[in-house]
């Protein structure tokens, strides 16, 4: 048997496609494999909270742990609407193959809370958030699973999060939280991290397929934290950002748009329809406002999708112009559409590596906080840079020796040291639980 099996057609079983791929050019165990064929935890809580209006509402929360034999769970608390636990239990996955990938001494993990938090007030969320951390704190902690910002979190509610814990454990516990404010023991650096790390891989890679900055047009699809972050360091390294895009819409100029203009302007009305066109920023660049389909589809050179999962399908895959995709966002291409791009020669860089500079700095966090030394921003930063560029030299050498796409390289890769694990401590977990 070399398959990964799961319960029932669900975000989950299409994230295991990629791996059952992966495992024909892997060399790993039966019983690895059968390890890493279901989240090890899943922990479905309800969260009373008591509202501005006296009222109580009860939320769905989650917090899942998908495998730890390398180290503890890590990763972020998702807040969002369409927040399942398939979808939690599937980012968790994703952040186990991540954290092997880059070499991390993390397994992963994830957790969400079914919410728009946009209906509640900063007070009601902090309450939802530190009844979250009340709910779920035999789960987690600083050896055992650590939490991070993910969509619609951030440093403030980590900032929540790691008070409430410390308060229910009765010591300081900065550790079981990354991505904190930096008063409260944050890393310097955390903030453009993920956008960081995603420049360092494309410099590592383009460069290799005969591609120079000046001559290479990019579009971005989503213009938040991390899109936002790394469309300015393309552009500052003189990469022509020719479209961006926000769940408003988007803007498309053929000779280029003045990404830091747009940024300020963006912060402070945080959409780009305010730049649409009645505002002086629009005389820096003539551009053209542009759909975010439209934005998908363009004939540019590097593709960036920096928002949601699922926005590359069988619908729109066969429409795709662009010669290289970098996934920035966790999932953004279904594995049927993976299929599509590379009938038609598109080279898709992963996610587990594109994105990984978010997890790489947490991890510098909780060492920092670990040891009570904390480093400088250029500490972070070179750490950050050496170990992006030496897995994504490892993993693009594999996808050479293997001649396989570079995603099934990532899986490949992170799955030797999963397997190699897996196997050095043997199945014994797994009888006395
Ligand atoms: P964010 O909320 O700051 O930004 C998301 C952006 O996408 C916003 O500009 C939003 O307007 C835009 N958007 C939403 N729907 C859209 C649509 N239909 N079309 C175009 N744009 C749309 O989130 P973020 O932190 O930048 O995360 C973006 C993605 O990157 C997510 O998939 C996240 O899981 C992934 N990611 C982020 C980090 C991190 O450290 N920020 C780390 C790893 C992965």
């Amino acid at each position: 048997m070399n398959q990964i099996v799961t319960p029932s057609p669900s975000l989950l079983t299409d994230a295991s496609q990629r791996l059952n791929l992966a495992l024909k050019y892997a060399t790993i165990s039966e019983d690895a494999i059968r390890s890493l064929q279901s989240p090890k935890a899943s922990l479905s809580v309800s969260i009373p909270v008591r509202m501005d209006d006296g009222s109580l509402q009860v939320f769905q929360g989650y917090r899942v742990r998908y495998d730890d034999t390398r180290g503890p769970g890590k990763g972020g608390v998702r807040y969002h609407p369409n927040v399942t636990l398939d979808e939690v239990q599937t980012l968790a996955f994703w952040m186990t193959f991540k954290c092997a990938a880059l070499n991390l001494p993390f397994g992963g993990a994830k957790g969400g809370i079914t919410v728009n938090p946009k209906l509640l007030s900063k007070m009601e969320l902090e309450r939802l958030s530190r009844g979250y951390i009340s709910a779920i704190a035999d789960f987690i902690g600083v050896d055992t699973d650590i939490l991070a910002p993910d969509v619609y979190t951030n440093a403030m509610v980590m900032g929540w999060m790691m008070d409430e814990y410390s308060t229910i454990k009765r010591h300081y516990s900065p550790g079981v939280v990354t991505g904190k404010p930096i008063t409260l023991g944050g890393s310097l650096g955390r903030e453009d991290a993920t956008a960081l790390g995603a420049f360092f891989v494309m410099q590592t890679l383009l460069p290799k397929l005969d591609r120079v900055p000046q001559h290479t047009t990019v579009a971005i699809q989503g213009f938040g934290n991390a899109g936002a972050a790394l469309a300015e360091f393309l552009y500052q390294a003189g990469y022509q950002v020719v479209a961006i895009s926000d769940s408003q819409g988007g803007l498309y100029a053929k000779s280029g748009l003045d990404i830091p203009t747009l940024r300020q302007l963006k912060e402070s009305t945080r959409k780009l329809q305010a730049v649409y066109c009645d505002g002086s920023v629009c005389n820096f660049t003539a551009h053209d406002v542009i759909s975010n389909e439209d934005l998908l589809t363009l004939d540019v050179d590097v593709l960036i999708p920096a928002a949601l999962e699922k926005q590359i399908t069988v619908n729109n895959a066969d429409k795709i112009r662009a010669k290289f995709i970098f996934e920035v966002a966790n999932g953004p291409i279904t594995s049927q559409a993976d299929a599509i791009l590379e009938a038609k020669g598109i080279q898709v860089f992963p996610d587990i590596l594109v994105n990984a500079g978010g997890v790489t700095v947490s991890y510098f966090e909780w060492v920092q906080n670990r040891n009570g030394m904390y480093w400088s921003l250029g500490e972070v930063n070179q750490s950050l840079q050496r170990r992006i560029i030496e897995e994504t030299e490892r993993i693009w050498e594999i996808a050479q020796r293997q001649k396989i796409s570079m995603r099934a390289a990532a899986y490949v890769h992170a799955l030797q040291r999963l397997g190699e694990a897996i196997d050095a401590k043997g199945t014994r977990d797994y009888y006395v639980n």
